[in-house]
Formats: structure tokens, C-alpha cells, sequence
């Protein structure tokens, strides 16, 4: 899992040494967070995928990146997925647990003076609680920006879908592609399976109203359809992400956290 960057380069928050850190504090770093979930992913995939993802497009952004420094926090393995409980393999944090763990880290980053934080997260139960974090710590005027790797491509996996109509799914055309090109050993297409959507209302109505989740329903814990998965979609795929993930570092790097005003300050 810990895998460096092909280039060899020095990425890994928890490997540099103290005088590399402050000297990336003196040139407007910006850190990386992968966020994700370790579940059951159908009988074809790992029970890592929601890491992974996160974690190979925070590594490959860092090493795309040379005029600032790009530094890559330890990977949160474990995340919020009740839901995925009932099939082997699923660990899962309690929901206040997540959110206070996503804050402690960020705090942590935030009182060691690396104020441009990015949350990057891989899995679907993640995405509420993951923008939670990042509200409270709104609060505590700590800014960590909170995003689904996903939505970096929305458009683009609706485009680009065979089967799985612009989802991420869950083992499915897009999930299994990102695997197959990114740690084919780890996926055994003999075991693939493709399980029916099952959704409590109209495709229409669904996009803005659904349940939150509870228990998988579909029947082998597979959301989607992996059969139309391949390697090379997953590298067009993992490319357009991590190419959208460097410039969004590029423009923190630039960027300021929001600044509030001092209470009273507008007052005459
Ligand atoms: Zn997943």
C-alpha cells in the first residue's frame, strides 16, 4: 500500500525529516490527505479500493509537481461503512469517531503551520461525514478542503460509462477499471460478478433524493457492472484525475485560506 512515487521522489509526510518539513513550510506547501474505507468490494476486488485510489492520485500529483512541495499525510485506511457490514472483510469506524479523526489530523497539520490541507477521499459513506470535518473545523478557523475524488471527473465518467451510467458504483465498470490499472495482481476477474442497482425511486428523482445507506442490498455486495471494466479505462480515467487533483494543488499553493474578520472589526 505504501507505495513512493515512481520517480523516487520524497513524498511521504511520515519519511521526511524535520528540517525537510520546515523547509517545505517555507514555500507554501500543500498537503494531501487520502481518506478511505477498508470493505468488502464484490468477490473480484480487495477490501482497499476506496484507499487506494485516493492514495496513488495524492503520490502521483505530489511527483507531478516540482516548484512547490506536495506532501502526501499518512493514508486514513479506516472509514465510515456500516453499512457494507455483513460481508467478510468490512471494518468500520462509528460516525463521530470519523469526523473527530479527520479533525485531530487536520489540527495536528494546521498547529505545525501547513495551512493549505486537502481531505481527498474514496469512498462513497465518507463523503457527508469527510465535508462534516471539514465545516467543524470552519469553526475553529482551521481550513481543510474536503473533496470525492470522483467529482473531479463527473462529466467524464458520465461520457466515458459502458454500463455504469457516470457512477463510481462499488466494484463496478469504474472501481474495478482503477484497480485493473493501477494493482492488477490484487483482482481476480474469475471471480467477477454483476449485481442490479437496486434504487427506491426513479433514476430522475433519485439524483436529488435517497436514503442514506443501511445495509447493501444487492446480492453479491456489488454495485455496477465490472465485466465492462479494463485497464486502459482506468488509466484514462486515473490520468484525467490526477492531472485535476495537481491543478487544484497549484491553486491552493497560490491560494490563501479563507481569512475571517476580526470580530467588531467593521464596526465604526
Ligand atoms: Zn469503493
Amino acid at each position: 500500500m505504501l507505495v513512493r512515487p515512481p520517480s523516487g521522489k520524497k513524498v511521504l509526510w511520515q519519511e521526511m525529516l524535520r528540517h525537510e518539513l520546515l523547509a517545505a513550510l517555507e514555500q507554501r506547501p500543500v498537503v494531501i490527505v487520502p481518506v478511505g474505507s477498508v470493505e468488502q468490494h464484490g468477490p473480484h476486488c480487495p477490501q482497499d479500493v476506496d484507499i487506494s485510489g485516493p492514495y496513488h492520485m495524492a503520490i502521483n500529483a505530489a511527483d507531478a509537481i516540482d516548484d512547490f512541495p506536495v506532501i502526501v499525510a499518512p493514508p486514513v485506511l479506516y472509514g465510515f461503512t456500516h453499512y457494507n457490514m455483513g460481508e467478510v472483510g468490512t471494518l468500520t469506524l462509528k460516525l463521530e469517531l470519523f469526523i473527530e479523526l479527520l479533525c485531530d489530523i487536520s489540527r495536528s497539520l494546521w498547529a505545525n503551520g501547513f495551512h493549505r490541507i486537502i481531505l481527498l477521499n474514496g469512498h462513497g459513506g465518507n463523503e457527508a461525514p469527510t465535508w462534516t470535518a471539514s465545516v467543524k473545523l470552519a469553526e475553529e478557523d482551521i481550513w481543510a478542503l474536503a473533496l470525492t475524488y470522483w467529482h473531479m471527473a463527473d462529466d467524464e465518467l458520465l461520457a466515458w460509462s459502458d454500463a455504469d451510467n457516470g457512477s463510481i458504483g462499488h466494484g463496478g465498470e469504474w472501481e474495478t477499471s482503477l484497480q485493473l490499472h493501477l494493482r492488477p495482481q490484487l483482482v481476480d476477474m474469475s471471480l467477477a460478478v454483476k449485481d442490479e442497482w437496486r434504487r427506491h425511486f426513479s433514476p430522475d428523482v433519485q439524483r436529488f433524493a435517497f436514503f442514506p445507506e443501511r445495509r447493501r442490498e444487492m446480492e453479491h455486495g456489488v454495485m455496477g457492472d465490472p465485466f465492462v471494466a479494463s485497464a486502459e479505462k482506468g488509466e484514462r480515467l486515473f490520468n484525467l484525475l490526477v492531472e485535476r487533483l495537481a491543478q487544484l494543488c497549484r491553486e491552493y499553493h497560490e491560494a490563501d485560506p479563507p481569512r475571517y474578520r476580526e470580530f467588531g472589526s467593521h464596526c465604526p
